[in-house]
């Protein structure tokens, strides 16, 4: 059956989010799971095992805005970003972006994707520039590369929109000419934010645009990014495991934990009042420039983050989560909408103070 919501048609799936038409991007229910070889044993008749990185994740990303997607290493956070940019499809699940449905569903069928115009209008920052940066190249040669490829225009309209870039960048001509390993981190990264406005995309991926500089240059680069997507009308998906990063930088916070959403809402709403006990102990775990303001943890993880190929029977959190009761280790808890606009994944959301 088919659905037309605006100029968008879809393929209608009773479980998959609704298609607003101020929504670049909506993921529904996305898994990646990877196979984990066996050494070979002719005999070894044990079920296949896989690696749950992401699942059955959904979210919505509004044009202009920014979605930070949050959580501690191994969380699944930069599995989801792969999957959602197609560099790495999905397992399963369904991906719009901008009115095309560019992966669907069971099995991971790929649909004809014109990857040119994907890419064009969807880049990435990856978390360090100095494993992203071809250190052979000089900076022109490196922003001008995307537009190359994905870009039918002539090389001197390319050679103009390098220097535009570097110049939204705050780099100067100068810099053109410069190989990376003769600049500093920040404006190494820099470089990278250039390589992916140069095509003028509408979505960046930030994975973690800040967490391999100096403190001292992160500040520069979160205003650095916030002018661009005011002045170039960007949307991002900011990965970070910060959360002040987060709260900076973001309009719409999603909590991830062991490859699944806990909490999702309006970045102000989930910071002010965290529904989620993960959420409140990673909020309460930030730190406070202010000593005076400094207190002790009322609330400590405990353990260690659950195995993603056994994770625990019932909410995943439960070994760790000082409310667990029993139906936390019985039942998985729904992602569902505790007050307006946010949600979280958590049996007794409405009992924990
Ligand atoms: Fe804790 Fe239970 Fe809520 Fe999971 S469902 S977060 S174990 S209280």
């Amino acid at each position: 059956m088919l659905s037309i919501l605006g100029r968008i048609e879809i393929v209608s799936l009773t479980d998959m989010l609704e298609v607003r038409d101020e929504d670049i991007l909506v993921a529904s229910h996305l898994k990646k799971y990877y196979r984990i070889r066996r050494g070979f044993n002719p005999f070894d008749r044990s079920k296949p095992k896989f690696v749950r990185a992401v699942e059955d994740v959904s979210i919505r990303v509004p044009k202009g805005k920014t979605v930070a997607i949050l959580g501690e290493s191994g969380c699944g956070k930069t599995t989801l970003a792969r999957a959602i940019t197609l560099l790495s499809p999905p397992t399963s699940g369904h991906i719009i972006f901008d009115g095309r449905v560019i992966f669907d569903g069971e099995g991971g069928k790929l649909r004809k994707v014109n990857y040119k115009k994907l890419y064009r209008d969807m880049q990435m920052v990856f978390q360090d520039p100095d494993s992203s940066l071809d250190p052979r190249l000089k900076v022109k040669d490196i922003i001008a590369e995307p537009c190359k490829g994905l870009l039918d225009i002539e090389k001197e309209a390319i050679d103009a929109i390098v220097m535009e870039s570097l110049k939204a960048v705050g780099l100067s001509q100068e810099h053109a000419y410069r190989l990376p390993t003769h600049l500093s981190g920040g404006q190494k990264q820099r470089v990278a934010i250039a390589r992916a406005i140069a095509p003028q995309p509408r979505l960046v991926i930030l994975d973690e645009p800040t967490s391999a500089l100096d403190a001292s240059v992160q500040a520069q680069i979160l205003n650095l990014l916030l002018s661009l997507q005011t002045n170039y009308n960007l949307t991002y998906i900011l990965i970070t495991h910060n959360i002040s990063v987060a709260e900076y930088l973001s309009d719409f916070l999603v909590v991830m934990y062991a490859g699944s959403v806990v909490e999702q809402g309006p970045t102000a709403s989930v910071i002010a009042n965290p529904r989620h006990p993960y959420t409140k102990t990673l909020i309460a775990s930030a730190p406070i420039p202010n000593p005076l303001k400094r207190t002790l943890l009322t609330t400590e993880i405990i353990g260690e983050v659950p195995s993603v190929i056994n994770p625990p029977s019932g909410c995943k959190f439960n070994p760790r989560c000082s409310y667990a009761e029993q139906i936390c280790r019985e039942k998985i808890p729904e992602l569902r909408e505790i007050s307006p606009g946010q949600f979280a994944a958590c049996h007794l959301a409405e009992k924990i103070p």
